[in-house]
């Protein structure tokens, strides 16, 4: 059986990230891929955050060559539209230290340049292997059952594994780790299209995040990117959504009944089939157990709206490196309070903005005509992806501040 200081299930993000980050650690780590790159993957839009965690494990730099040969889309903010009302936030003006600026990328080539660049800092990846099971052996290693698709079974063994495996949520299911999340059942459709937007209002350096006409909790994304094309998506409560009708029925749909879009749109036609994704928003009892950790969406994943998922997925992987090197050298981290913990006070950070994005009171923020600088400047942290810089008062007391806020804005119309 052959022996891995780690191995990382998943090559997504969150895997190539903290594969690198390992394997410039001098440890042997294998990651296996259940599929082969390029392949398509939802959650094109990035935060600047992220580059953080990308430069740290040393795949900044491709990226950066790529984008400076046309690859992807510069990204520098978010724009908001509501009815016939216009907002945006400006990354670069932003509370918290940090790069103000990132990317719009498709995932396939995307995720296979990450994949790419984390092989040359030394991790090794095989592609087109499943794991199945887990199991521990006599000297408590892990010990992965895998199938390739070439037909062969076989076993693997480490002294430690990270779930990077996204929504295929591997460890969760197979050590029933899932619990539901606090939000109800959501779906999504989307797909590319050539936009053909001539309407100078449109700026393609920013998402733009459009709310439906007639319901609040249904909003557009639409994220440009570098070739002339954008990603377009719908997202509303399953109940939303006819289930009589093909994704791209529903999706052209809800985009006609919102005529702003629809406008922008006009000139725009399908590049791929619509797909729909349902049910996407999953949590776990628990962050990580004997010798494992869950990173990304293995663990939990929120929602879409504020294009939080890559960001939290590469700092999941940043902060466990440094613990599982300390376990490998025969340490015992403190996982619930060096991972799980300061892990989750971001991501509740995002959850109680994702509520109340749906619930309206963070829409009355965002479309509020008198926003002052210093405190747009602290939101456009947030969404920047800094949502674990406690000095933020955003960050430290989420919940109270955005009443307070939201309470303001509606005094000052
Ligand atoms: P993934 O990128 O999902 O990678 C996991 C990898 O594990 C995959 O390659 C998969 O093939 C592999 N795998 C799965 N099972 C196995 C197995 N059994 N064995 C081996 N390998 C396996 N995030 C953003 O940042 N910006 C956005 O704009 C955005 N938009 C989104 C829109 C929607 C509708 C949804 C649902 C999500 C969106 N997200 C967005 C979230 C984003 O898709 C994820 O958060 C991000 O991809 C997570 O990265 P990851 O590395 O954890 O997992």
């Amino acid at each position: 059986m052959e022996h891995f200081d780690v191995i990382i299930i998943g090559a997504g993000p969150a895997g190539s990230c903290a594969g690198a980050m390992l394997a410039r650690a001098g440890k042997r780590v294998l990651c296996v891929e259940k599929q082969h790159f390029p392949r398509f993957s939802i959650g094109e839009s990035l935060l600047p955050h992220c580059m953080e965690f990308l430069a740290a494990a040393g795949l900044e730099p491709a990226l950066q060559q790529q984008a400076a040969s046309q690859g992807f889309q510069f990204k520098n903010g978010a724009a908001f539209l509501k009815h016939d009302f216009r907002t945006a936030f400006d990354f670069t003006d932003k509370f918290s230290p940090g790069p103000g600026t990132t990317f719009q990328v498709k995932r396939a080539g995307f995720d296979k340049l990450l994949a790419d660049a984390a092989e040359q800092q030394g991790l090794h990846i095989r592609y087109g292997v499943t794991v199945n099971d887990i199991s521990y052996n006599a000297n408590d290693e892990v010990v992965l059952a895998i199938s390739d698709d070439k037909g062969e079974d076989y076993q693997l063994s480490a002294a430690f594994l990270l779930d990077a495996s996204g929504f295929g949520r591997v460890l969760p299911r197979l050590l029933d780790l899932e619990v539901p999340s606090d939000f109800p059942v959501r779906q999504a459709c989307f797909c590319h299209i050539r936009d053909g937007i001539t309407d100078p209002r449109f700026d393609r350096n920013k998402i733009l995040i459009t709310v439906h006409s007639d319901y609040q909790d249904v909003w557009f994304w639409l994220i440009p990117f570098s070739d002339g094309s954008c990603s377009l998506g719908v997202v509303g409560k399953q109940q939303r959504f006819e289930p009589a009708l093909p994704a791209g029925e529903n999706l052209w749909r809800h985009v006609k009944q919102t005529p702003e879009l629809a406008a922008l749109l006009a000139n725009a036609t399908a590049l791929n089939e619509v797909q729909t994704l349902t049910g996407y928003s999953a949590n776990v009892r628990t962050l990580h157990g004997k010798k494992f950790a869950l990173l990304g969406n293995a663990g939990e994943f929120l929602d879409p709206v504020f294009s939080s998922g890559v960001t939290i997925a590469l700092r999941s992987a940043a902060t466990a490196v440094p613990l599982v090197l300390r376990e490998l050298a025969g340490e015992q981290p403190d996982w619930q309070q060096e991972y799980s913990k300061p892990l989750r006070k971001g991501i509740d950070t995002f959850r109680t903005f994702v509520t109340a994005w749906y619930d309206g009171r963070f829409q009355d923020v965002i479309f509020s005509e008198r926003r002052n600088s210093g405190v747009t400047a602290m939101i456009s942290a947030i969404l920047a992806g800094y949502a674990w810089d406690t000095n933020n008062p955003y960050v430290a007391e989420t919940e109270r501040r955005l009443n307070v806020l939201r309470e303001v804005c509606l005094d000052a119309e």
